[in-house]
């Protein structure tokens, strides 16, 4: 399994004025893909505190290990306070400098918007520059949805994909392009998983029960929320696990079993509908 962090970049979020629906999109669709999602961030477009994570991150002193894929959105745009791209090559200790193929694709995007009057100018200016300006060694990839290309660049054993935050172009990116990258270069794999209720009216016997599973199956993820109240109540349990497929089924399928023989021994019944 693939050791993914995901870094969310954007004064906006931190102050709680946009919503941070890029990470939670981000885990969903990677978790699907079969990457492990290990951690999460959210930092302030400051190129200190973003360059220091990243050299942190991709040189083993954060959490211990580094990931073998790295997925940072936001701050990409034209804007003087967008500075995710300096932050990666002051992390790498490399050079910002204009990718020729970066620069036409931001080029001819202004001239389609112009002739569409969309902009006034279809001219480059510094703020259009600063968009194809990339770190040094850095692969541009074409943006289908806004302007900003998206890169990737590598750092020993890390993929560093950095993406533009705005929420339809990042999935644009991930759908396309960024799809095709991961599919050659990782073995990407599945997630599967199933719900169950148990009917239970105390989760202090539950608990034991699931921990006892969950030992026994420990790449199957097993949760347990309450729903409904007293006699009636029912707990949901959600079991995951994420791998390549026949494997994750068959263990899926032992835990289960294994679940329903515990709950049986307690006298718990198992809705499997
Ligand atoms: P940026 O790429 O940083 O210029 O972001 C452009 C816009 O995308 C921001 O103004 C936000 O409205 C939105 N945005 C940025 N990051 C996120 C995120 N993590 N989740 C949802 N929306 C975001
Ligand atoms: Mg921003």
């Amino acid at each position: 399994m693939h050791r993914t962090i995901i870094v969310a970049v954007g004064n906006e979020l931190l102050i709680g004025e946009t919503l941070d629906t890029n990470t939670n999109w981000l885990c969903r669709h990677l978790t699907a893909l079969g990457f492990k999602i290990e951690a999460t961030l959210t930092l302030p477009d400051k190129i200190d505190v973003i360059s220091k994570t990243i050299k942190s991150i991709i040189n083993d002193n954060w959490i211990v290990f580094s990931p073998e894929l790295l997925i940072i959105t936001g701050g990409l745009g034209p804007t003087e306070d967008d500075l995710t791209l300096t932050s990666i090559a002051q992390a790498l200790d490399t050079a910002l400098e204009i990718d020729k193929t970066a620069y036409d694709w931001v080029k001819e995007k202004y001239q389609n918007l112009a002739k569409e009057s969309l902009v006034s100018s279809s001219e480059m200016n510094p703020a259009r520059d600063k968009m194809a300006r990339l770190p040094k060694g850095a692969t541009p990839i074409k943006n289908t949805v806004g302007v900003a290309p998206a890169i990737k660049i590598t750092y020993k054993n890390t993929t560093i994909i950095s993406l533009p935050g705005v929420p339809q172009e990042m999935k644009g990116f991930m759908l396309g392009e960024v799809q095709t990258i991961l599919s050659e270069q990782f073995s990407v794999g599945a997630h599967i998983e199933k719900e169950l209720w148990a009917l239970c009216g105390d989760e202090s016997i539950l608990a034991p029960i699931l921990s006892k599973v969950s030992e026994k199956h420990p790449e199957v993820y097993i949760k347990s929320k309450a729903k409904g109240f007293g006699q009636n109540l029912r707990f949901q349990i959600k079991l995951h696990i994420t791998g390549t497929n026949i494997v994750i089924d068959e263990k899926l399928k032992a835990a289960i079993e294994d679940l329903e023989k515990n709950l049986n021994e307690h006298n718990i019944k198992l809705d499997k509908s």
